[in-house]
């Protein structure tokens, strides 16, 4: 049987020019000196992604290992962390800081919308005593993007180290990450790069690099530990053996994006249309404002459940779509515009896919 079309908010479809580089003969990551220079001109092609000059890591895990590294190696115990919060991701990223031992102060701004600049600089003009703050681009469950641009400077202006979860945001929203000092940022493989999941980087500036540094109190870490990493160039040394066939995936994933002449614009498109289709048929998205240009996010009608229109989706269409999760769990359904799945016509197929399976359900929207 046909695989089915991939319509999530990740993994996404992953072009067939990036599974012929996961299958290249390899050679050993550690002792080939000239692997060294291609995971290097990997991490110089990020920094152009990312518009940055600040040091660039690939590490091998998800996302989620991305996060973790950037709190188990900037926070110490009892460090003020402020964490930033308008959704699932957001409010997460607090218990990856506790974890580490720092001390959680969340700023909640509402779940439909993206977060309240206005309300957030009254709260920093009374609460700044923060070393750390987390926030996150994109919110997928909810499918909002956050002012990243606004929100970093901002907190900088009060000496705050920001961290940005942007894993379904790099490749499908802008990044700008000297413009908007972000001190560390971090993406996923398997989202707008369309690179198989697995794989995570991030961007460190020399703020972060200070700190993480100079700590009091050991990284308790060695995977998470980006200390481990830092001239690993100079020494030609790596903390370990580098999954280097996932490499060779995600850097011809990443040549793709960066070779495309506007990506974001793309992104940009396509979600308007997705969002336009949408309202057309009758469909009701979750958000109020702040809407996502790598995933639109659907209210359920209440006569009928994920699991129904998921197993009709993929039963009758081959179509794989996302449900909800944390407080929009069996509440909504997702359609992901991401990467290689950012094209009008897939996303007007799903569309149209939806549209029957409710009509043939009878349920009205
Ligand atoms: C996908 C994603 C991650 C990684 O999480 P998984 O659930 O492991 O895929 C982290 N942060 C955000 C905002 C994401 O969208």
């Amino acid at each position: 049987m046909n695989k089915p079309l991939i319509m999530t908010p990740g993994p996404t479809y992953i072009h067939q020019k990036v599974r012929q580089a996961l299958s290249e003969e390899i050679t050993n990551p550690d002792l080939d000196q000239k692997f060294y220079e291609y995971y290097k001109e990997t991490c110089d092609r990020f920094k152009e992604l990312l518009k940055t000059k600040n040091d660039v890591l690939i590490l091998d895990g998800e996302g989620i290992l991305g996060l973790e590294a950037a709190c188990a190696s900037l926070i110490e115990p009892d460090d003020k962390v402020l964490c930033i919060d308008n959704g699932v991701f957001g409010n997460g990223f607090g218990e990856f800081a506790k974890m580490y031992g720092g001390e959680v102060t969340y700023f909640n701004s509402s779940y439909d919308r993206s977060i309240d600049v206005e309300l957030l600089k009254k709260f920093l003009n009374e609460n700044n005593d923060f070393k750390v703050a987390t926030l996150v681009h994109c919110e997928t469950p909810s499918g909002i993007t956050n002012p990243v641009d606004i929100i970093c400077p901002l907190l900088k202006e009060y000496g705050i180290l920001t961290v940005v979860d942007s894993v379904s945001a790099i490749g499908g929203e802008e990044v700008r990450v000297d413009d908007w000092e972000i001190d560390i940022i971090l993406g996923g493989s398997q989202k707008c790069l369309s690179a198989p999941p697995g794989l995570t980087f991030l961007s460190i500036s020399d703020e972060a690099w200070t700190k993480i540094l100079n700590r009091e109190s050991p990284i308790r870490s060695y995977y998470a530990n980006l200390a481990i990493w830092k001239d690993w160039y100079e020494k030609k040394w790596f903390p370990y053996t580098q999954p280097i066939s996932d490499i060779y995936g995600l850097r011809t994933a990443l040549d793709r994006v960066l070779d495309e002449e506007n990506i974001i614009l793309r992104h940009k498109n396509v979600s308007n249309i997705t969002r336009k289709i949408l309202m057309e048929k009758g469909f009701k998205l979750y958000p109020s404002q702040g809407y996502s240009n790598t995933v639109s996010t659907i209210i359920l009608p209440e006569k009928t459940n994920f699991k129904e229109i998921y197993n009709k989706m993929l039963d009758e269409h081959n179509i794989l779509i996302g449900g909800g999760i944390g407080f929009l769990k069996d509440k909504v359904v997702r359609i992901g515009h991401m990467g290689e799945n950012c094209y009008e016509d897939k996303i007007r197929s799903t569309i149209e896919a939806l549209n029957d399976v409710f009509e043939d359900l009878n349920i009205s929207l």
